[in-house]
């Protein structure tokens, strides 16, 4: 009966979707710590409530006239969360799309905005995105056994530093010096990445080893240069290839869950050399990631989408547009240091919250036939 009841919820879930449209956008506010001025400058929704508005007063302008105001700038996305919200409840928000990957979708979650709002503690930390996915589709999938399927999980966790790929699961002696290529099968709309360890999730803890592998692999290359996580992306890929021995159905989904780079805008002028380099790939590939979402949203037949302008667009090709479902979190801090920086993420999620890209399809057939 448990089971019934969870399917019907999950088909509910899709068709809401599908009638949505496939691109969602959910803000997170990270709270104050210790010796921050507690200036807030958003006016933070209702922690009881599922608020979906956030207002934010803006920097302080001078009219001709020499008189000081500020603006107030209302934003509206699919969920905002205030800054006492835990992880478990943001998680509870995005499970059922998460769990649509077993369903045969091709989902990408990112976490966008600048150093310090939260990105990896939402995503990436031992209690984030990537461990509570993992072990909530492991769970499902064994419950899915009762009804002939069985799942094969694979985890791969990458890098893109400097529009170049790295293997955070690989070994520590040649993450930097391995060269990876993304392969595209257009046929099967399936990627690889060449030389690409990946893991097997046989074990609800293996996980854990996962993002420690990757830690470590980051801290080796930090001791080059510290700010490198904030001016990296890390993508978690998580295959699901399903068969169901009693129907013949096979479903294969993946998901993906980005920790983008920084986006706080980088200045060009005073950087040299390798840092201009890094700086200018930056900024690339987060612009090329609005452009490709944008091209999306246009939903013509033909349309140039320009995935091949960034390695991070370009890797996640079959996971954007089409037969994908995606989802964005902004994440902005509180502080009036800030503001700017908050005012200019929330452009840029409300540009992609506006976006309405097609209906997703999944991708389950029946075995050896062709739909
Ligand atoms: P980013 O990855 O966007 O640069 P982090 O996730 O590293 O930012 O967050 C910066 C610091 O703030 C970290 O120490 C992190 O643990 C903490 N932090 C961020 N968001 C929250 C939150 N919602 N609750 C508690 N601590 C948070
Ligand atoms: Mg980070």
């Amino acid at each position: 009966k448990l089971i019934k009841e969870e399917t019907l919820r999950r088909i509910l879930f899709n068709q809401v979707q599908e009638l949505k449209g496939n691109i969602r956008v959910m803000c997170r506010v990270r709270p104050t710590f210790g010796a921050e001025d507690n200036a807030a400058q958003i006016s933070f929704p209702d922690s009881d409530k599922e608020s979906k508005e956030l207002a934010l007063l803006g920097q302080e302008e001078r009219s001709a006239m020499g008189n000081v105001s500020r603006k107030t700038h209302a934003f509206s996305f699919d969920r905002v969360f205030g800054p006492t919200t835990q992880n478990q409840e943001v998680f509870e928000e995005i499970s059922q799309l998460v769990q649509s990957a077993l369903d045969g979708y091709n989902v990408c979650i990112f976490c966008y905005g600048q150093t310090g709002a939260g990105k990896t503690h939402t995503m990436s930390s031992a209690d984030g995105m990537i461990p509570r996915a993992t072990h909530q589709i492991y769970e499902t999938a064994t419950n899915l056994r009762d009804k002939g399927w069985t799942y094969s999980m694979e985890g791969s966790f990458v890098e893109v530093y400097n529009e170049e790929i790295h293997d955070l699961l690989g070994s520590s002696k040649d993450f930097e010096k391995k060269k990876h290529e993304i392969r595209h099968d257009d046929q099967k709309k399936q990627t690889t990445v060449t030389g690409l360890k990946s893991v097997s999730l046989d074990s609800p803890d293996a996980v854990e080893s996962i993002l420690k592998q990757a830690d470590a692999n980051r801290s080796v290359a930090a001791t080059k240069s510290n700010e490198r996580s904030s001016r990296s992306h890390s993508v978690f890929i998580l295959k699901l290839v399903g068969r169901n021995s009693t129907t013949g159905e096979t479903s294969e989904g993946t998901l993906n869950l980005v920790d983008l780079a920084g986006s706080e805008r980088l200045k060009i002028s005073g950087a040299e050399g390798e840092r201009m380099k890094e700086t200018q790939n930056i900024n690339k590939s987060l612009s090329c990631l609005g452009d490709v979402i944008g091209a999306l949203g246009q939903g013509k037949e033909g349309t140039h989408i320009p995935y091949r302008n960034s390695k991070l667009t370009y890797l996640l090709q079959y996971s954007l547009g089409g037969n994908s479902k995606t989802l964005m979190f902004v994440m902005v801090s509180p502080l009036e240091a800030n503001v700017k920086e908050t005012l200019t993420s929330l452009k840029f999620a409300t540009k992609v919250h506006n976006t309405h890209i097609g209906t997703a399809k999944k991708s389950t057939r029946v075995r050896g036939s062709e739909s």
